[in-house]
């Protein structure tokens, strides 16, 4: 275990597809840094809450060892070490204590096009290529099924083509690349996204309020990040079908327009995105002059 200490500390990747999704949700928090001249190390100038940044692999590690607080890393990654480092996600030292919406993919099975999928029962006996042999394994056994992992650290999807392995087991987006590799997706594994991943329990100590806060912040600033402002005008008898209609939020502030009897203004704030389709739906309903605006902060 590392010495104790008074100060915070974030593992974050270094550089990679999760490094400016990371440290822009933390400079919403309110957090900002000064970088080290090696750019490994950020001192936190606003709160006592320093950042480590090193290779998305690190990451579980170092919070398993009290080295860093807190990480954000990919849901595939924590779960995977956690196999490495205990006996599976239930037995690891962290836990995921946000899902934080970005970085969003998921664990995919794929096979060469043209050749069918029968379901899990199908693949026994055939080798599967993946860099994630802890998930592929722990998902097999769940399904009863023996198949032969082969553990490749990167370029997956060429292994069907190199005679390596007869499918693949691995990270999908868009499905880009595998299209470019002549492979097509069977089944999904695990959705994954960026978390952020910390101790079981929280320190007793500075730390432990820290992460509170910190949490606190994150909260609001997720919620910030997915909801609108809606105003609009519309007839009084019409409120209850536009209310309907709104995706969930706050109950929404119905106002009179100054000269009109039958119409009304109406402030809504949504917490899911706000849709054309909702839009159009509320038009025919009756609603005009229709504003969708994003929030910038909130404090209910
Ligand atoms: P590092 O150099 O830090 O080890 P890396 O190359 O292992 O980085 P990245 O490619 O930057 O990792 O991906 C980081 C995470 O982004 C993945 O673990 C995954 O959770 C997420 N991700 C989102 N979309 C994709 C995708 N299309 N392919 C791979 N990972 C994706
Ligand atoms: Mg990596």
């Amino acid at each position: 275990m590392s010495p104790p200490r008074e100060r915070l500390r974030i593992a974050l990747q270094k550089s990679g597809r999760l490094a400016d999704a990371s440290r822009d949700l933390l400079a919403r928090c309110g957090l900002k840094f000064r970088e080290s001249r090696d750019k490994l190390f950020c001192f936190g100038e606003s709160l006592a809450v320093d950042l480590l940044l090193v290779r998305d692999d690190d990451i579980p590690g170092l919070i398993a060892e009290g080295v860093c607080d807190l990480g954000i890393v990919g849901r595939n990654v924590l779960r995977e070490q956690a196999f490495a480092i205990a006996d599976g996600v239930d037995a690891a030292p962290y836990r995921e204590l946000r899902a934080l919406g970005f970085g969003r993919c998921r664990l995919a099975l794929a096979l060469p096009q043209g050749q069918g999928y029968a379901g899990p029962e199908g693949l026994a006996g055939l080798r599967i290529a993946t860099s994630y042999p802890n998930l592929l394994a722990d998902w097999l056994r769940r399904q009863r099924v023996d198949a032969r992992v082969v553990v490749l650290s990167g370029s997956v999807e060429i292994a069907p083509r190199l005679g390596s392995a007869d499918l693949i087991c691995d990270l999908v987006a868009s499905g880009a690349t595998l299209a470019a590799n002549q492979l097509r997706e069977a089944a999904a594994l695990l959705e994954c996204e960026a978390v952020l991943a910390g101790p079981r329990a929280l320190p007793a100590d500075a730390r432990g309020d820290l992460t509170e806060l910190l949490l606190r912040r994150l909260d609001g600033v997720l919620q910030v990040r997915d909801s609108k402002l809606v105003l609009l005008h519309a007839p009084r008898a019409a409120l209850a079908e536009i209310e309907r209609i709104l995706p969930q939020g706050q109950q929404p502030t119905v106002m009179p327009i100054e000269g009109s009897e039958d119409k009304v203004a109406l402030q809504a704030l949504c917490y899911g995105s706000v849709t054309w389709q909702h839009l159009e739906e509320m038009k025919r309903a009756g609603a005009s002059q229709m504003l969708v605006m994003p929030v910038e902060r909130m404090l209910i």
